[in-house]
């Protein structure tokens, strides 16, 4: 674990590849660092970080790890002592493209399975850009094809922009994973529409 590095970036995207006790991660403020992926960490990180005092411990599950010395009881919910700053600029990978674009495609709103489509064509000059490319099915790219958008009767359902920090950390609030612990419950506020 590289605590001084730039850690909002190392989780995973399935809780579930945690498999044993992954802890919560709270920055300083007792917000997740991170709700898309969450912020969590493997038990062993956790309990290093608590040992290194680089974290409080707000919540642990009923199971215990030992070391020859002590016995600790594995924490659950940990909140950063230090506050990690959010990051200003939001990197422009195809994850954080998705996310911008709620995993929807730009042009129908079909979702599944997705791909990219320079709004500009890249063989008429358009670069690779967050206001130039977007999400977009596999049917609606091969229906652009290499045209302008104003050469069909397609539109974009909103205007593609680089997105604040802020802006796709609420947006990752739309997707929860598919497990959670209960004790995480109390600091997580989840923007995901109910099923009617
Ligand atoms: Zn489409």
């Amino acid at each position: 674990m590289t605590m001084d590095g730039d850690f909002r970036t190392e989780f995973v995207r399935e809780p579930r590849a945690l498999k044993h006790f992954p802890a919560l991660v709270l920055n300083a403020d007792y917000r997740p660092l991170s709700y898309y992926p969450l912020s969590l960490w493997p038990w062993q990180d956790a309990v290093k970080a608590a040992w290194l005092d680089r974290v409080d411990i707000v919540s642990e599950y009923d199971e215990v790890v030992h070391s020859p010395s002590t016995t600790i009881r594995i924490p659950s919910v940990v909140v950063l002592k230090d506050y990690v700053k959010p990051q200003k600029r939001v990197a422009f990978t195809r994850f954080n493209l998705f996310l911008r674009d709620e995993f929807k495609c730009q042009y129908c709103g079909a979702k599944g399975d997705l791909t990219f489509d320079h709004v500009v064509p890249r063989a008429k000059g358009g670069i690779t850009s967050w206001e130039n490319v977007v999400a977009a099915c596999s049917p609606c790219n091969l229906k652009k094809g290499s045209k302008l958008l104003s050469q069909t009767s397609m539109s974009l359902q909103k205007k593609p922009i680089q997105p604040a920090s802020g802006q796709l950390m609420n947006m990752g609030r739309k997707f929860p994973p598919n497990y959670l612990h209960e004790s995480w419950m109390d600091y997580l506020y989840w923007d995901a529409e109910l099923e009617a």
